[in-house]
């Protein structure tokens, strides 16, 4: 957080991230029913707590509209958008593998009926195991779904952590993947580990590299077969301005056959 905190005062816009991160202090600060009386309207909807909203909050980054009751993200948002339009609409998981659990996304899985919910992560607390991705403890195809979220651009050995994620699924099991993503080729040097260096190259004072479209090579290299959707292919206009969501956000199903 201390990091974080430097860095975000260093940026060009470090006045404005900070009056941010006051904000969302005391704004996180209040119980969720009064955030949601707060911003209590009809324009908007979260995909994910259900809230009928005025506006989304934007913190942090200019990009990040968040709820102001569940937290949500668009990409947390548009990931569950396309989990019940793609996924649930026809058949519940059974196992679900989710990395990294994001507090809205975690509420919403437990909300499903009849699955088996587990989390996971190296250094969070309160997930149900904690495990490195590149040497997960599971036996061989133990989950129907995986949801791992803007975790593999903080792993030096990815294609060692896809083919986890690939041995622990089961086949016809699904895993979602998102990672940040540029325009370029995926870009990484591993020789730079200085964080200040690591957010000038890599957008984040954690993360390993940038991660281009051909993502999909090494998707498909850990044995999945790759399908790419973007949230501009599951909503409409309408619904991407209404649930706050990037119409160009991508997701990777990767599919275990
Ligand atoms: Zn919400």
């Amino acid at each position: 957080m201390l990091t974080r905190a430097r860095l975000a005062l260093r940026s060009p816009d470090g006045a404005r991230r900070a009056a941010d991160y006051a904000l969302a202090v005391v704004l996180f600060r209040l119980s969720p029913d009064t955030r949601r009386a707060i911003f209590a309207g009809d324009d908007h909807e979260c995909s994910l707590c259900g809230a009928r909203l005025s506006r989304f909050l934007q913190l942090h980054r200019p990009c990040f509209r968040w709820c102001p009751v569940c937290r949500s993200l668009q990409r947390h948002r548009f990931s569950w958008l396309l989990l019940q339009r793609q996924l649930f609409s026809t058949r519940l998981p059974g196992d679900v593998l989710h990395f990294a659990p994001e507090e809205s996304l975690a509420n919403a899985f437990r909300r499903l009926p009849h699955i088996r919910y587990a989390t996971t992560d190296l250094y969070a607390p309160g997930v149900t195991l904690r495990a490195d991705i590149v040497r997960l403890p599971h036996r061989d195809a133990v989950f129907d779904l995986i949801y791992c979220s803007h975790v593999l651009e903080h792993i030096p050995d990815d294609r060692a952590a896809m083919r986890e994620l690939r041995r622990v699924l089961r086949v016809g099991g699904i895993a979602v993947i998102l990672t940040p993503l540029w325009t370029r080729p995926t870009f990484e040097d591993p020789g730079v580990t200085d964080p200040f260096e690591r957010e000038r190259l890599f957008g984040q004072h954690d993360h390993v590299r940038w991660y281009g479209l051909d993502i999909v090579e090494r998707l498909s290299g850990a044995g999945f077969s790759v399908c790419t959707v973007r949230a501009g292919d599951i909503a409409n206009a309408a619904e991407i301005e209404r649930y706050g969501l990037d119409a160009g956000e991508i997701a990777f199903l990767c599919s275990a056959h």
